[in-house]
């Protein structure tokens, strides 16, 4: 059954390439705005785009006809949506979804003063061991769910709180029970039985826990930090995994300045997240290569650091994308709408780089061409805000603006 919804204030279609759609387009179609285009991703061109006074036809879960309202087809259910905005689906590309317990007071005091430290994983890793897998999976039903309330229609979940063998097996395989973007991320810390023997946990990363883990992933990622993985260490991980046939993401300079950027864009990685401690070569790197910078703005908010420089990368031509890294301890939103409102007032990114980077962007550190942007034939995956543009989306900050989900053309959520 096809469903046409018309009336569409403002559609953020992100619309790649010629083809998809393109005879509706452009400025005489009543195109709103065209951030600059990103630098050299994949893909074809990267830029926010927006029809004004719209309509969208989703036909067989995809994205059918976009263009004017008073040029849509007929359609076997019409929804007037009053002028609303509606965008692609949001894209968070980074959280860690797996895990038991939470950690407010540790947040409480941090607040009052004591340092992030990323050894505050392990509690997180001793409560999720205790778990039963009941307990896991309900969290991760709870948290998904309360994601896609909130508009996020595709999340990438990593394992990182189990640390021995089955602990991880059973992560990812949780994870997969929900997602395609499943992260093997066993090199998240060093586990309390190891102290004093990185090696011997590398090799086991390496080895046998990566066989128990990679049926279930598609992606390896690594925390290359201090105090966490070394450059050495985290290559050696990275190259294991791709040779599994996992593809690579990487931790990068989260806490301070680190190889973790450089070591990114050495091996092809599809992102470096976090990138908040860069410098010219890391700028550099990211903008000379296909490798998304992800930045995660909220873990800054909750840990009081400074923010990434986002304009710099953004100006310099790097693909940015935006994500929460919903995670029990550095980070507990699971919302992409707080993102993008931080996105743009402590970042300076304008609301539409913030937007495309919430959607399209996540999509590019995902490498998945059928989401993040509404072009015909994009998995109907869409939102709809109480509101009449992208742009309320950091203008009202924390106020419940998604009314409606639809994920592959089915209607999620909202009235
Ligand atoms: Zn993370």
């Amino acid at each position: 059954m096809s469903v046409l919804i018309t009336n569409v204030g403002e559609l953020v279609t992100n619309q790649r390439g010629p083809g998809a759609g393109a005879a509706m387009y452009g400025a005489a179609a009543g195109e709103v705005g065209a951030a600059r285009p990103p630098g050299a991703g994949r893909g074809g061109p990267a830029r926010f785009a927006a029809l004004a006074d719209a309509a969208l036809v989703i036909d067989d879960g995809r994205v059918a006809w976009t263009g004017p309202a008073s040029r849509a087809p007929a359609a076997d259910q019409v929804i007037d949506a009053g002028g609303r905005a509606v965008l692609p689906g949001f894209v968070d590309s980074h959280a860690h979804l797996v895990f038991a317990g939470e950690r407010g007071a540790e947040f409480a005091a941090r607040m009052a003063g004591q340092p992030y430290q990323a050894g505050g994983i392990r509690s997180t890793v001793t409560a999720t061991r205790n778990a039963t897998g009941d307990q896991l999976r309900a969290n991760l039903r709870r948290l998904a769910a309360e994601m896609l309330a909130q508009g996020t229609t595709t999340f990438e979940c990593k394992s990182a709180y189990g640390l021995t063998v089955s602990d991880e097996a059973r992560s990812v395989a949780l994870a997969a029970e929900l997602t395609p973007e499943v992260t093997y991320l066993g090199a998240h810390v060093v586990p309390p039985e190891f102290d004093g023997n990185q090696r011997g946990y590398v090799d086991l990363v390496c080895g046998a826990m990566l066989d128990a883990c990679a049926p279930h992933a598609k992606w390896v990622d690594v925390f290359c930090e201090r105090g966490a993985f070394g450059r050495d260490e985290a290559a050696a991980v990275l190259a294991a995994g791709t040779a599994a046939g996992l593809e690579p993401r990487v931790h990068a300079n989260q806490l301070g300045p680190g190889p973790g950027v450089q070591l990114a864009t050495a091996v092809g990685a599809a992102s470096a997240d976090h990138c908040t401690y860069t410098d010219d070569a890391d700028i550099d790197a990211l903008a000379s290569s296909a490798t998304v910078a992800t930045l995660l703005p909220g873990v800054e908010f909750s840990t009081r650091h400074p923010y990434p420089d986002a304009r710099r990368l953004l100006d310099a031509g790097a693909t940015v994308a935006l994500a929460t890294d919903c995670n029990p301890g550095s980070c507990f939103t699971s919302s992409m709408p707080f993102c993008i409102a931080l996105a743009v007032r402590e970042m300076r990114m304008t609301t539409q780089e913030a937007v495309w980077a919430a959607t399209a962007g996540g999509a590019r550190a995902l490498r998945r061409t059928d989401v993040g942007h509404l072009g015909v034939g994009a998995r109907a995956d869409l939102v709809m805000l109480d509101a009449p543009s992208h742009a309320y989306l950091a203008y009202r900050p924390g106020v419940p603006l998604v009314a409606a989900v639809w994920q592959g053309g089915e209607r999620m959520a909202g009235g």
